[in-house]
């Protein structure tokens, strides 16, 4: 009788061990990287990384391969290979990965953010590694051809965007309603069925998503509040990984390997600026 009571008791162990590591398996949403370089990271320790998940090109989901990839997703690898720090990415969308930073559930954030004053105050930027401003995405055969065409309609921008805080700075001005929608796929589905007459989105990003997805949209108008994108962490937190990120960047700048990423996705970079060649 004891006997049994302990094998039962074995039996269970090797059960439950065999669960804690099945549980311990990618859930498909999350990227672990692991990347050691020459140097080593005798820390051991992973960095964890939030990001956006569908943000082409610079973080979105491969449908070959089940991967995030994009620029973001290769600068990431390519600064950590070269600083020699190992990291773990969570492609959780752009609003949840920056209040991931805030709340110390990710140790920074790369995805495609905008380095603007008002997020400095919470956030500490590195240095800058792309330009972009925001556009006016409307519907391929839709009539408006610029901001004052929108009056009396209703706009879609994502959650904690630039793009949002634009849109809604002048809603009053010219007389426009905004919707805040979670991800950027549900903001052009939305325009394209007509249920909002335009949404606000990173013009590269829009640029890029029409023509690789062929999505029956279209860009309108100047490219509002150019700016650059940066890697952040929480203000004042962790700027032993902001440091290898600056260093890293600089690194990858002169190496080449920064124009390569970029070249893989379309843009042809001189020395201080990025010109698409893919619209
Ligand atoms: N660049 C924009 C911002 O920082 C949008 C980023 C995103 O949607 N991933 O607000």
């Amino acid at each position: 009788m004891k006997k049994i009571t302990k094998i039962t008791a074995v039996i269970l162990a090797i059960v439950m061990t065999v669960f804690a590591f099945a549980s311990c398996g990618g859930s498909g949403k999350e990227e672990e990287s692991s990347t050691e370089g020459a140097s080593g990271s005798s820390s051991g320790k992973v960095w964890v990384i939030a990001s956006d998940n569908a943000f082409a090109p610079f973080e979105f989901l491969d449908s070959d391969s089940g991967k995030y990839i994009g620029i973001d997703m290769d600068i990431m690898a390519a600064i950590a290979e070269d600083q020699g720090f190992q990291y773990k990415i969570n492609n959780i969308g752009f609003d949840a990965a920056m209040s991931a930073v805030q709340s110390n559930q990710a140790d920074g954030v790369i995805a495609g953010a905008t380095i603007t004053d008002e997020r400095k105050k919470s956030y500490d930027f590195s240095d800058g590694y792309f330009d972009a401003g925001q556009a006016i995405v409307v519907a391929a055969d839709s009539d408006i051809k610029s901001i004052e065409d929108l009056n009396g309609k209703t706009v879609a921008a994502k959650a904690s965007t630039a793009g949002a805080t634009y849109a809604q700075s002048v809603a009053d001005k010219y007389g426009f309603k905004v919707t805040i929608l979670e991800d950027s796929p549900t903001m052009y589905q939305g325009v394209m069925q007509g249920q909002y007459a335009a949404c606000f989105e990173d013009e590269p990003v829009a640029r890029y998503s029409i023509v690789s997805q062929k999505l029956s949209l279209k860009v309108i108008g100047d490219t509002i509040n150019p700016a650059q994108y940066g890697f952040a962490v929480k203000k004042g937190q962790n700027t032993d990984l902001l440091n290898m990120f600056n260093a890293g960047l600089a690194d990858i700048k002169a190496n080449g390997k920064y124009d390569e990423i970029l070249a893989k996705y379309g843009y042809n970079t001189t020395s201080d600026s990025e010109s698409s060649t893919v619209a």
